[in-house]
C-alpha cells in the first residue's frame, strides 16, 4: 500500500528524512501539501512565498517522476481522505516545533494511529531536536553562549542525498490547484515588486549557499553588519521554508571552517541562534505570545495600533533615516537586514515605547522568511522582555548606528526617494508597492521625526526607571 509524505516547511528532496524513507520502503509515494489551518493563518509575505516555494516543489518532484497533491481543510480530515481515497498504510512527515503545529501533529498522529496506520514523524527541520539538549542539572538553557558551548561539538551526521525515484502510484488522487488556492491574495502590497526579490526552490538556496561560502563567509565577521553590503548568506529564506536542511548549512560552515576562512565560526553561532530560539520555544511557548519574562507585563508600553508612531513606523515614515530606509526595505523586498531588524525593533520598543508585539505582528505579516521562533526571541530580545536580552536602558541610537553601518550612506539612499532628484528603482518601488489608502506619493517631502531621538530616549529611560519591578 502507498505511503503518504505530508509536505510543509520541507520543500526540498535532499536530506529529507521522511521522503528518504518512503521512498526506501519500495512502496507507491503520494507526496501531499495541505492548505490547513496552520498555513491559512501566516501572514501574507509568508502565505505568498510559500505559495511560490509549493510550486516549485511541485515542479522537482514532477522531475523525478511523481508529483505534489494539493488538498485543503483540516490536516487531519485531508490525510484521512487521502488514505480512504489511495488505500495508503502509512503517513510520514517532517516535525515542526511550533506550538500551533505541534498541536495538530499531536492530534493528527493520535487519530491515524488509531485508524491503524503506520505514522512515522522524522526530524529535519533543526540541527538538534529541541529536548535533545539539557543543562548538567536536566533543564533547559535559558541563555545562548552555554547552550552554544553545549552543542558546538556535537558530531552531525551528513546530510542525506537527494531523492531521486519516488515510485508512483497506480493511479494519483485529485488534487486541487495553485490558482485555485490565490495563497498571494492577502498581500496588500505589489506581489509583484516583492517577487523581484524572493529566491525560490532548492536550487537557488545551493546557489546562494555556494555564494556565500566562496565570497562572502571569509569577510562575514565584518560585513554582517554593514547594512548596504550583501555580507550575509540570506539563507533564512530557504532555511523557513525548508528548501535547504539546516545540516545542508552547518556541514557548508564546517567545511569553510577547517580551511581556515576567517567568517565561518561566526556563521555556525548564528545557525546556532536559530537553534536556540527553537529550543526556547519548545520548553517556553509563551515566547511568542507574551512577555517572557513575567514581570515585563506590567510595564506600560503603548498596545495601541492606532496610534500615528506606530503607523508612521509600518510605513517608513517616522523621519529617523535609518528606521524608515529597513521598514521600506522589508515592505518591498519582504526581507530586513539583521542590524536594521535589531535597530527597528529597538525604536519601536524604546524611542516610541510601545508593545513589542505590534512589531512582531507587522514582521509576521511583511517578512517571506517569517519563522515563529526567530521574530519572536529577535522581538523579546531587543525589547529587554526575552530570557538572554538586552536590557532595556540599552537603547540604540539609530543615527549613530547609521554613521557606524551604513557609513555611506548608501542603504538609506536605496530607500529613501525623498530628497534624491533620481531615485534608484528601490526607493521608488516602495511607492509603486505601497496600498493607495496610505496616500502616500513621492513628490511628498520627508517627513519630520515623530520624536526626536533624544526625547524618545528619555521618555524610555523615564518610563524603566519608574517601572514597578
Ligand atoms: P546570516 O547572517 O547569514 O545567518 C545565517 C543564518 O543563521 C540565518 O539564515 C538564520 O537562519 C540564522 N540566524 C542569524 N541570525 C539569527 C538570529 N538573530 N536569530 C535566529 N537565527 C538567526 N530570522 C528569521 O529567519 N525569521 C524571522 O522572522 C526573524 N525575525 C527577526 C526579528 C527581529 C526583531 C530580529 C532582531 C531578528 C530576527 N531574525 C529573524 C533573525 C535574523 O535577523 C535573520 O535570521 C537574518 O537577518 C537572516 O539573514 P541571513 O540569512 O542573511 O543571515
Amino acid at each position: 500500500s502507498p505511503v503518504i509524505v505530508w509536505i510543509r516547511r520541507d520543500l526540498r528532496l535532499s536530506d529529507h528524512a521522511a521522503l528518504t524513507a518512503a521512498a526506501d520502503s519500495g512502496r507507491p509515494v503520494i507526496p501531499v501539501f495541505v492548505l490547513d489551518e496552520v498555513v491559512d493563518r501566516l501572514g501574507a509575505a509568508a502565505k505568498f512565498r510559500f505559495g511560490l516555494g509549493v510550486e516549485a516543489f511541485g515542479d522537482a518532484l514532477e522531475g523525478i517522476g511523481s508529483r505534489l497533491i494539493l488538498r485543503r481543510g483540516k490536516a487531519l480530515e485531508c490525510l484521512q481522505a487521502l488514505v480512504k481515497e489511495t488505500g495508503a498504510g502509512a503517513v510520514y512527515w517532517q516535525r515542526a516545533y511550533d506550538p500551533d503545529s505541534k498541536d495538530r501533529d499531536t492530534k493528527v498522529k493520535a487519530a491515524l494511529k488509531d485508524d491503524g496506520l503506520d505514522v512515522q514523524s522524522f526530524a529535519g527541520h533543526l540541527l538538534f531536536e529541541p529536548w535533545t539538549v539539557e543543562t548538567k542539572t536536566g533543564g533547559f538553557y535559558k541563555v545562548y553562549t552555554p547552550f552554544w558551548n553545549a552543542v558546538k561539538g556535537t558530531d552531525i551526521d551528513a546530510p542525506q542525498t537527494a531523492v531521486s525515484d519516488l515510485k508512483a502510484p497506480s493511479d494519483w488522487p485529485d488534487s486541487d490547484t495553485l490558482d485555485d488556492w490565490q495563497m498571494d491574495a492577502a498581500m496588500r502590497r505589489g506581489a509583484a515588486i516583492v517577487g523581484k526579490h524572493v529566491s525560490v526552490g532548492e536550487e537557488a538556496a545551493r546557489g546562494r549557499l555556494g555564494a556565500f561560502i566562496a565570497n562572502g563567509i571569509e569577510g562575514y565577521g565584518d560585513g554582517r553588519n554593514m547594512v548596504a553590503e550583501d555580507g550575509c548568506s540570506r539563507m533564512s529564506e530557504p532555511l523557513t521554508y525548508g528548501e535547504i536542511s539546516p545540516r545542508i548549512c552547518w556541514h557548508a560552515g564546517m567545511r569553510a571552517r577547517e580551511e581556515g576562512k576567517a567568517g565561518a565560526e561566526t556563521w555556525l553561532k548564528e545557525l546556532v541562534w536559530r537553534e536556540f530560539a527553537y529550543h526556547l520555544l519548545h520548553h517556553t511557548p509563551h515566547i511568542v505570545s507574551d512577555n517572557w519574562r513575567e514581570e515585563w507585563r506590567s510595564f506600560p508600553w503603548n498596545e495601541d495600533e492606532r496610534k500615528s508612531e506606530v503607523i508612521a513606523w509600518k510605513r517608513g515614515r517616522t523621519g529617523v533615516a535609518f528606521v524608515d530606509a529597513a521598514m521600506r526595505e522589508m515592505y518591498v523586498t519582504g526581507t530586513m537586514h539583521n542590524r536594521a531588524r535589531m535597530i527597528v525593533a529597538s525604536y519601536l520598543t524604546k524611542h516610541l515605547m510601545c508593545h513589542w508585539r505590534i512589531g512582531q505582528a507587522w514582521f509576521e505579516d511583511c517578512l517571506i522568511d517569517w519563522d515563529p521562533a526567530s521574530n519572536a526571541l529577535g522581538w523579546q530580545w531587543t525589547a529587554g522582555s526575552g530570557p538572554d536580552a538586552t536590557p532595556y536602558f540599552r537603547v540604540f541610537n539609530p543615527d549613530t548606528q547609521a554613521e557606524k553601518f551604513d557609513p555611506k550612506g548608501q542603504y538609506r539612499k536605496a530607500w529613501i526617494a525623498e530628497g534624491q532628484s533620481n531615485p534608484p528603482e528601490t526607493a521608488t518601488d516602495y511607492f509603486a508597492a505601497v496600498p493607495e489608502s496610505w496616500s502616500l506619493d513621492t513628490g511628498r517631502d520627508y517627513p519630520d521625526p515623530v520624536v526626536t531621538l533624544d526625547e524618545g530616549r528619555k521618555r524610555a529611560l523615564d518610563a524603566y526607571e519608574n517601572r514597578d519591578f
